[in-house]
């Protein structure tokens, strides 16, 4: 996979002739989350899903001097996992599961919320680092696998290529003939790439997937194409290999993908289901405090879910 044979300059990477392969970005909005300032990638006017990828967030990056920059009370889920990925800083999840775990660069967080759970996401209140920076993702579990029982861990990723000082490391999935062990329900991939200034990675790709592109940080190249930071650019379908190149400065990309999920979806709030009866029964028994039990040790009340103006649509 690594290619010592070449070990010249970095060359400009051939065009994708592929037909359905494109380099798109998506618009992007700021949002935020309990009063951290995040980025709302996915869904994004014109797209909702990425495989099965149907929620994404960057956070910062910032730096805070008191308090906590991420504080999200107790909160359920259903039919997704959740995924958080960190560039810097720490997240202390507990879920109802009474699993506890920090999050932090390095160290994928993966909560399978099934059939139901309810979490908390704060930052530690006795923080090694005053920095915050990653990306919250969510994956639709498709219909067979949707009520399995809830479940959180926290996986290290795999090395899957690697060429001088430039790595490309599987968060989660499949990719380039290696499998991680973090628990997936759909065939898909998260790929972190770092890459040194003037690297270049080339990542096979299952032409199968959808995948998309998320610049973190740093000079980030597809092609000719020099790439916006914190915007999520579509590569379409039928890639059998991305180049992804550094410029002046070194780079920080995460790529997703999957296969087309080809299932319907209603989300509303923090649920992924199939109709908008299923939407209203799980808030009513988040607020009746059936279902999804309850999170220990999180200092302070939880989350009520907001008022349903209108019965969520299919999309
Ligand atoms: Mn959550």
């Amino acid at each position: 996979m690594s290619d010592v044979s070449n070990p010249g300059p970095a060359e400009v990477c051939s065009a994708d002739p592929a037909s359905a392969a494109r380099l798109e970005p998506l618009p992007g909005r700021a949002s935020d989350l309990m009063g951290l300032p995040i980025r709302r990638l996915l869904p994004t006017r014109g797209r909702r899903l990425i495989g099965p990828w149907c929620f994404l967030d960057g956070l910062g990056p910032l730096s805070f001097h008191s308090g906590k920059p991420m504080d999200v009370a107790p909160h359920p889920h259903i039919g997704l996992q959740t995924v958080s990925w960190l560039l810097a800083g720490e997240i202390l999840h507990r879920d109802s599961t009474g699993a506890t775990g920090v999050g932090r660069p390095g160290l994928l967080n993966l909560m399978t919320s099934g059939r139901g759970i309810a979490h908390s996401e704060e930052t530690p209140s006795d923080p090694t680092t005053h920095d915050l920076h990653g990306v919250q993702l969510w994956v639709a579990l498709p219909d067979a696998s949707r009520h399995v029982a809830p479940g959180f861990e926290q996986r290290e990723p795999l090395v899957i290529v690697e060429e001088r000082e430039a790595r490309a490391r599987l968060v989660m999935g499949e990719a380039a003939g290696k499998r991680s062990p973090a628990t997936t329900f759909s065939p898909l991939c998260a790929i972190d790439l770092e890459l040194p200034a003037r690297g270049r990675l080339v990542l096979p790709l299952e032409p199968g997937f959808e995948h998309a592109l998320l610049p973190l940080a740093g000079d980030v190249h597809v092609g000719d194409a020099a790439l916006a930071v914190d915007t999520l650019y579509d590569l379409g379908t039928s890639r059998r290999e991305l180049c992804v190149q550094a410029g002046e400065r070194a780079g920080r990309a995460l790529l997703i993908g999957g296969a087309p999920f080809g299932e319907r979806l209603v989300m509303w709030w923090n649920f992924v289901a199939r109709d908008a009866d299923e939407i209203e029964t799980a808030r009513e028994q988040w607020q009746r405090g059936e279902r999804f039990g309850a999170v220990a040790g999180y200092p302070g009340e939880r989350l009520p879910a907001p008022e349903m103006l209108a019965r969520p649509q299919p999309r």
